[in-house]
């Protein structure tokens, strides 16, 4: 199944606006107009923070002063369900769990991958969308096929985002096992301009942002074939109150339909 992403602006007005009056900044709060509700239902807290790292499109990123994308407006959705102010927090991706666990932001919310060892430190909602790992390749690069990276005395040269997935999985079956050496980058950015400068032969990340990345950059492509499957959801922090608030309004929204039409909106399947 071949995707491919439009470009949205409607939607996200409400995002620059706020964008605006907070001037530029890694925060930006969204009001979502039902702060009395809350403060008739005698929330304590007002603000929903939702911590992200948003140079993962078409999940999380910039777009002018403010952060857009499937996250960003399911984060929205639920703050606003449930009567709360949502305030996005870009952090590097290896800083969202910590963050989570000491209380700093409520949520985590970035095209996370539900996995055992995140379990031990945050709990997960249900899983609201569904991703793929693959291999981001710059034009006549010697990784023409994920299998390729698997095989004795390939001796590839492999970017991660620090701390994803793509990092744990690309440690276990390549470095761990002698078969190629793993660059891991702070920020997604930095792992591109290492492919387009031929610093490494390839990324492993999620297919999405990694197709988001090669149409925005000349010579870069996506192998057909996919390392793995994944499951996105939101993870709180351990036996958090919001964790049954944030996850009925999160099954709520799934069932309704709106999760898809947000999706839909930023991935059009072929
Ligand atoms: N899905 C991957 C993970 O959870 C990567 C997410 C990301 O880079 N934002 O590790």
């Amino acid at each position: 199944m071949k995707k491919y992403f439009k470009n949205i602006l409607a939607g996200a007005m409400a995002l620059t606006m706020a964008a605006a009056l907070a001037g530029c900044g890694g925060t930006q709060t969204e009001g979502t107009g039902q702060e009395d509700a809350a403060a008739k239902e005698g929330e304590k807290k007002e603000t929903l923070v939702m911590a992200t790292s948003a140079a993962f499109p078409p999940y999380e990123y910039w777009e002018g002063q403010t952060i857009v994308g499937i996250d960003a407006e399911i984060a929205a959705a639920i703050a606003d369900k449930l009567g709360y102010e949502l305030e996005i927090e870009d952090m590097s991706f290896e800083s969202i769990i910590p963050s989570v666990v000491s209380g700093k932001a409520d949520i985590a919310m970035a095209g996370m991958t539900v996995n055992e060892e995140r379990k031990k430190s945050v709990d997960f909602t249900d899983t609201y969308a569904t991703g793929v790992q693959v291999v981001l390749v710059k034009e006549g690069s010697k990784v023409t096929d994920v299998k390729q990276l698997f095989e004795e005395g390939a001796n590839t040269i492999v970017g991660v985002q620090t701390a994803t997935t793509g990092d744990i999985f690309t440690t276990a079956d390549i470095e761990a096992k002698g078969l190629g050496t793993v660059e891991r980058y702070t920020k997604y950015g930095d792992a591109i301009n290492a492919l387009l400068a031929n610093k490494i032969d390839c990324i492993v990340m999620d297919g999405a942002a990694a197709k988001a990345y090669a149409e925005k950059n000349e010579g870069l492509y996506v192998l057909d074939t996919e390392y793995a499957k994944e499951d996105y959801a939101i993870g709180l922090a351990k036996d958090s109150e919001l964790t049954e608030k944030v996850n009925g309004a999160l099954q709520e929204l799934l069932e309704d339909g709106t999760i898809q039409s947000i999706i839909d909106k930023y991935i059009v399947s072929e």
